[in-house]
């Protein structure tokens, strides 16, 4: 496994933001060279990288390319999804601080790929400085004659809805609507921004791209696991010594990044649970913890990687107490166009309160989990799937909390 930074290797240097330290280090030379390139290698570079989206649903990226209908006129528009709001979720703004012509670079290479004049930029709206040092840096772009010839860079800043880091409800804000989520088919890759084709893809996939071209996609595909090329940055926060953002080759294990990146759990110093992969992913008991932490490692171990933002609890941490902050902010954040998800967020938001505060009955459990699982796969968007997560794994894996906050 290597230990070699590439994300995140100019982070530590002075003025790592600015352009000359980014060509200091070799940047833009992989534009240069996919400017010399046939679009479709391009995509197949990627797609023999086993690159996959970063953002949360782990989709390949070389694929999601080549779904841009050929024939059609145009234009095609590539979209950033820069709304990083799953908590426990903070490595997209590091890329946005402290390296954002990586950003800009993988942007520029993305659209020669799928032949896009222009690409829109959507920032969470509370990511002041990050906006601020992008917007900064697509000017120092534009006046060294990497942007405005041929692509263009549109940045947007979001008003904080977690709705609009969803692909269709981003568009919808893009657009200058409300952000609501739309039933798809059809997809982005078909009918997306302003009613055309249009690739959706995350910050941290597309700081990858340079490096793909630059080194070749062996050597990515070769860093990762079978299914997963590359490296990735995991956000690690909670009972750890050392919360941070690492990064780590995908083939990394849970245990790997708790005890030797962060420095072993704090607080008790006893493990009780994790959440992997954002609040969207299923929890994880202390005994799980040597899973692989790419997308299939997950998705065996009944969670998922989603956007890498791994939460660490110790034994102090009350489990139907971190449930009740979950099913808040679900409750919150539901847009409220599916009477599942609307109304099932609600109830059981007030449902996990009214345990916690010691006046639940004993059928609340099993209450809870069967109205969560009813609604699964009902709803136009993947937030209620991910907010069904949390509820059933919490009450399944540690019932025992919930069972003694029941009054007899
Ligand atoms: Fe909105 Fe929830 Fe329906 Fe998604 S699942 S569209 S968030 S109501």
């Amino acid at each position: 496994m290597t230990d070699e930074k590439i994300l995140t290797r100019n982070f530590d240097r002075p003025d790592s933001h600015t352009l000359e330290v980014y060509r200091e280090t070799g940047g833009y030379a992989a534009l240069a060279k996919a400017q010399a390139m046939e679009p479709a290698a391009i995509v197949d570079e990627v797609k023999k990288s086993n690159l996959r989206g970063l953002g949360g649903a782990g989709f390949p990226t070389g694929m999601k390319w080549s779904f841009i209908p050929k024939d059609h006129p145009g234009p095609v528009y590539l979209v950033v999804n820069a709304d990083e709001g799953e908590p426990g979720t903070f490595k997209d703004r590091y890329i946005l601080e402290r390296d954002p012509h990586a950003l800009i670079e993988g942007m520029a290479i993305t659209a020669r790929a799928i032949r896009s004049p222009l690409g829109f930029v959507y920032i969470r709206g509370e990511y002041v400085e990050p906006w601020r040092r992008f917007t900064q840096a697509v000017r120092e772009a534009h006046d060294a004659g990497y942007l405005g010839r041929g692509f263009d860079i549109v940045v947007h800043r979001g008003a904080g809805a977690y709705i609009c880091g969803e692909e269709t409800g981003l568009i919808s804000s893009l657009e200058g609507k409300k952000g609501w989520p739309k039933v798809k088919p059809p997809f982005p890759a078909i009918k997306g921004a302003f009613g055309k084709p249009t690739i959706v893809n995350n910050v941290e996939t597309l700081a990858c791209v340079p490096h793909i071209v630059n080194r070749g996609a062996a050597w990515f595909a070769g860093l990762g696991t079978k299914t997963q090329g590359g490296t990735r940055m995991y956000s690690v926060s909670g009972r750890v010594k050392r919360p941070a953002v690492y990064e780590a080759p995908v083939s990394v294990t849970l245990r790997q990044l708790i005890e030797d990146y962060a420095g072993g759990v704090s607080g008790t110093g006893r493990l009780k649970a994790v959440v992997p992969g954002g609040s969207s992913a299923a929890i994880l008991t202390a005994d799980q913890i040597d899973v692989t932490m790419d997308v299939d490692g997950l998705k065996a171990a009944g969670s998922m990687i989603g956007s890498a933002g791994v939460i660490v609890m110790d034994e102090s941490v009350s489990i139907p107490e971190a449930l009740l902050v979950v099913a808040r902010f679900y409750a919150h954040e539901s847009c409220g166009q599916c009477t599942p998800c609307r109304e099932s967020t609600g109830w059981i938001y007030k449902m996990v309160h009214r345990l916690v505060e010691g006046h639940g009955r004993k059928d609340d459990l099993d209450t809870i989990v069967d109205v969560a699982k009813r609604g699964a796969g009902t709803t136009i968007c993947a937030f209620y799937d991910g907010a069904v997560g949390p509820y059933i794994s919490y009450i399944e894996k540690f019932r025992s909390e919930f069972e003694a906050l029941v009054k007899k």
